[in-house]
């Protein structure tokens, strides 16, 4: 069985909606976190995004 599994998923700024990264996700560890809130595990993360020139709340989106 293959278990390197992983999801691909844009950081997408709150702000201006750009995708300025892209990071992956473990499906096994997400899923293991997600026994204690499954359905609102969303990421969020802040990050520096160049368009907007500051630090903003990025999400994650899947690709
Ligand atoms: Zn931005």
């Amino acid at each position: 069985m293959a278990k390197t599994k992983r999801i691909l998923l844009h950081l997408v700024c709150s702000v201006c909606k750009s995708r300025n990264y892209t990071t992956e996700k473990n499906p096994d560890s997400a899923a293991a976190k997600g026994k204690v809130g499954e359905g609102k595990d969303k990421l969020l993360l802040k990050k520096f995004c160049k368009w907007c020139r500051k630090v903003t709340e990025h999400k994650e989106l899947k690709i």
